[in-house]
């Protein structure tokens, strides 16, 4: 825990990232749909239960014949189609229609590709013949009990391909975290309301849903007012358990910012409650046994920012995943402008690859309640406490963002 003495200083991005890979446990997990398991981790080995192939299989339409057959002419004897089993022993002379995926109706055969032959009737003539058996034998991808899915591997389309070719089709997955997110504050009406003077569209909730749906996860949310009894109500109330509690809004130190309060009443114990980084500096992390709870900086960009720095570490660590560098190299493509600052700096970017490099162009940003830069951020350049901008070219870190 970072101890909260007033007099200490404030946590740094990589404290407080260090901080949550300590303190956040993976979720349980269970088994789960292939439909459902995209993104997620698998919390098994995975074996293939027979050889990969289970059979040997035609690689071609085409013609079966034997291996040690010299004939070009031959008899056509039978058909097999993708999805028949008819073995049988092949006579000199015979050959055996084919589709590709056909089994093989016995060993040492050979496919001729329907390319390479005339056919006349029954009579199958043999043009062009050569060493390549056009055979997917049985167990060559893959040998019966071999680990074809490590424990650990998040799930993409195609491990979710392999695992249905193997029948394994209720994969062992870190269940998804329950997410609840309070968005609080007397000023926000919801963004489809015209907002009357001195009130405001509420654009974090759409902000925090969108992020949770890269884990697939579907957060309950709800505004709730600037009124910390009503605040408490609404949490009691709720009657399921939550992994990750988030609360928009209240986080600093004004007469209203109740989070602090809040979480403390519900038995959190407060880890962080204020940073050293910009945008971003209030911001309250707290713990109750594995859940986790985040009083996140009501300004949409300070919000961004905690979000895909600190939030997306909780999430990754719930996720199973081991603790990750979520920092990258890339050079800026453009000057970053800015004025010297004590605190380390979190920079709006777009990121693109050019010619084998990550080139980074800084985008404007006038305040922590700037969103302007958002239409095209996909990252942030970290800049370090005390630096006064930073030349083109210049050798950067930086996150690339959800
Ligand atoms: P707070 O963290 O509650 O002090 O809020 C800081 C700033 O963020 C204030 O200007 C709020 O109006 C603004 N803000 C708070 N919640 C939201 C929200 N859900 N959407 C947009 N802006 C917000
Ligand atoms: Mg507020």
């Amino acid at each position: 825990m970072i101890p909260q003495n007033q007099n200490r200083r404030a946590p740094s991005a990589d404290e407080i990232i260090a901080l949550l890979n300590g303190v956040c446990q993976p979720l349980a997990a269970a088994r789960t749909p292939l439909h459902e398991a995209a993104g997620r981790v698998l919390r098994e080995p995975v074996c293939a239960p027979e050889d990969q192939p289970p059979f040997d299989r035609s690689a071609m339409d085409g013609f079966a014949i034997r291996l040690d057959d010299a004939n070009l002419e031959f008899k056509i004897v039978d058909e097999i189609r993708a999805g028949d089993w008819k073995p049988r022993e092949l006579q000199a002379g015979e050959a055996v229609q084919i589709s590709t995926g056909g089994a093989l109706p016995g060993d040492g055969l050979q496919v001729v590709m329907k390319e390479n032959v005339r056919v006349a009737g029954k009579i199958l003539t043999v043009v062009e013949r050569d060493s390549n058996r056009c055979i997917r034998f049985r167990g060559e991808d893959a040998r019966a009990g071999q680990v074809l899915v490590e424990s650990g591997t998040t799930l993409t389309p195609g491990a979710l391909a392999l695992l249905a070719s193997i029948g394994h089709a209720k994969p062992m997955v870190t269940r998804l975290p329950r997410v609840l997110h309070l968005a609080t504050g007397n000023e926000i009406v919801p963004p489809e309301q015209t907002p009357l003077t001195g009130q405001i569209r509420d654009s974090n909730s759409v902000l925090v849903r969108a992020f949770l749906r890269h884990w697939q996860i579907t957060p309950q949310q709800k505004r709730v007012p600037e009124d910390e009894a009503a605040a408490k109500s609404e949490i009691s109330n709720l009657k399921s358990e939550v992994d990750l509690l988030l609360v928009s809004g209240g986080a600093s130190v004004g007469e209203h910012d109740f989070t602090r309060r809040l979480l403390e009443h519900f038995g959190f114990e407060i880890l962080v409650c204020k940073t050293a980084l910009r945008p971003g500096r209030p911001l309250i992390v707290a713990r109750r046994g594995n859940q986790i709870a985040f009083g996140l900086p009501g300004n949409p960009l300070a919000h961004f920012v905690c979000l895909n720095l600190f939030v997306r570490v909780t999430l990754g660590k719930f996720s199973g995943w081991a603790a990750e560098n979520i920092f990258q190299p890339g050079t800026l493509a453009a000057k970053l402008e800015s004025g010297r600052n004590a605190r380390e700096t979190f920079w709006p970017a777009r990121s693109e690859m050019k010619s084998g490099e990550m080139k980074l162009t800084p985008l404007r940003w006038s305040s922590s309640g700037d969103l302007t830069a958002l239409a095209l951020a996909n990252s942030l350049i970290r800049v370090k406490a005390e630096s006064s901008g930073l030349a083109a070219g210049a050798v950067v870190e930086f996150v690339p963002t959800i």
